[in-house]
């Protein structure tokens, strides 16, 4: 979470659709505070606003029956009863695996078997055998809503072709309700900052870690940039590939398993800005497809940019009732390949690629028929070099390993790292990346240590 200077004001360039609200609410009642008294969640009838290049426009609602009537009304009765069953299946894999995986410190296959042999329908609504491109093609008959719930893999730093279909639960995770933070998601953390900081924590910001310390195998301190810490636990907030690829020292490098960061989650080009818009009647959160539903993602697979890829526009003014007027703040979210650490490109072909995609961004919209003033610039964008920087030894990935193939909830490290004394969090470790997820991993680090405390 993070936010860039505009002409309007701070613009979050990170994180801004805010799902899964419980999560929140128990996070600060486990310190007995109620959410409500320290931050503002304001809830999103309004889902996302849908485009495509013909002039179909389709809003998803938090009211899936507002939802299943707008898509009779774009794409026909068939389309309507597909996803009416394509929710029920989406809620139905949600609330199965919900306890026994994100709630759970440590998921284990023999429980998930349990779940799934106490209902052997879940199996169908699972299809393990299909990722979640091919599953959705049989669950759609319109290409264009296939396209749409293929796109939830991205959410989560996977390809619709290589994820499993079981990622569809996402759209329930979503369809439970979107929430506007006041003051932007940065609030959120700020908040959550605040009320450590009250409870006894103590903060050190822009202080970089540049080694976890062991002692007979054990964590024992941590190295800043500014000094030492000695420590009983560390807690690691960072990509567990910092660990593994020894950019915290050489004592923490068995403490994740390379399978738990390979493969690569997708990165992306990401514009923040202001600006005045035109030709659209934007939503708040808005997608703009791709020309051709098939397919599309089939060069990212391959480590190379989409010549027609689908556009994320957040428009951070628009959660209110009425429209702004003049300048308003935007951030637009191109999915992009990682790093490729086998080719390192030099600084000025990073720049180049950047500009290409600005170009790239600006087409695409401006087919939709969606427009800027002023145009914003590739200055304002973040890429895979930036969020390499940002997130060290990240390769630019925004969200850990992939969820690659049916076994990939399994692959993610959990809390407790091979290296007794360091703990895992965030969008890296288990149950993977969101925000809300890695406050589920923080509270299951917690949970961790504390089991750990009398060996300490
Ligand atoms: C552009 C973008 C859009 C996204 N959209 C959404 C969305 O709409 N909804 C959603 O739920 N999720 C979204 N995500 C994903 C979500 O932001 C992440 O999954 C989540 O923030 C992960 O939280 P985290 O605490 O693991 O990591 P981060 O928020 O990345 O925090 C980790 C922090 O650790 C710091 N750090 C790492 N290594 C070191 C070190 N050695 N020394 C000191 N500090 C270090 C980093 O600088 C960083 O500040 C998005 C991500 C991005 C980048």
């Amino acid at each position: 979470m993070r936010q860039v200077p505009s002409a309007a004001g701070p613009v979050d360039a990170g994180p801004t659709v805010l799902t899964m609200k419980p999560v929140f609410e128990k996070l600060f009642a486990d310190v007995g505070l109620k959410l409500e008294d320290v931050v503002s969640f304001h809830s999103q009838p309004l889902l996302a606003r849908h485009f495509w290049r013909d002039g179909t426009v389709l809003d998803l609602m938090q009211d899936a029956n507002a939802s299943r009537k707008n898509i009779h009304a774009a794409f026909g009765p068939k389309s309507a009863a597909e996803f009416a069953a394509f929710h029920t299946r989406a809620a139905k894999l949600f609330e199965a695996f919900d306890g026994p995986m994100m709630q759970s410190a440590a998921p284990s296959l023999l429980n998930l078997t349990r779940v799934v042999a106490a209902r052997p329908r879940l199996l169908r609504a699972m299809d393990p055998l299909r990722n979640l491109e091919a599953s959705l093609n049989r669950q759609f008959s319109n290409p264009r809503l296939a396209q749409l719930f293929a796109r939830y893999a991205t959410y989560v730093g996977g390809l619709p072709q290589t994820s499993p279909a079981l990622l569809a639960l996402i759209w329930h995770a979503e369809n439970r309700g979107v929430w506007h933070v006041e003051g932007g998601m940065h609030a959120l953390a700020k908040c959550i900052a605040n009320t450590a900081t009250r409870f006894g924590a103590e903060i050190h910001y822009n202080a970089h870690v540049t080694r976890i310390e062991t002692q007979d195998g054990k964590a024992c301190a941590v190295q800043t940039d500014t000094g030492r810490l000695p420590v009983d636990a560390v807690v690691f907030n960072g990509d567990p590939r910092a660990l593994e690829t020894g950019a915290l020292g050489p004592g923490c490098t068995t403490a994740v398993d390379p399978s738990a960061s390979t493969p690569r989650s997708l990165s992306a080009y990401v514009m923040s800005f202001a600006a005045e818009p035109a030709g659209v009647d934007l939503a708040a959160h808005n997608v703009f497809f791709a020309q051709d539903p098939h397919g599309e993602y089939a060069p990212l697979g391959k480590g190379d940019l989409q010549p027609d890829p689908t556009l994320y526009v957040c428009a951070q003014d628009r959660f209110g009732p009425a429209p702004p007027t003049g300048a308003e703040r935007f951030e637009i979210i191109l999915n992009s390949p990682p790093l490729d650490t086998a080719h390192p490109q030099d600084p000025d072909q990073t720049e180049k690629v950047k500009q290409q995609c600005q170009t790239l961004i600006l087409k695409q919209l401006r087919a939709h028929g969606l427009t800027f003033s002023p145009t914003p610039q590739p200055e304002g964008m973040a890429g895979p070099q930036d969020f390499h920087r940002l997130f060290p030894a990240s390769t630019g990935s925004l969200y850990g390993r992939a969820p690659q193939g049916m076994m990939a909830a399994f692959k993610r490290p959990t809390a407790r790292a091979q290296v007794p004394g360091v703990y895992l969090t965030g969008g890296g470790a288990h149950p993977g990346a969101g925000v809300p997820m890695a406050v589920l991993s923080a509270q299951h680090a917690a949970a961790t240590i504390l089991k750990d405390l009398p060996l300490m």
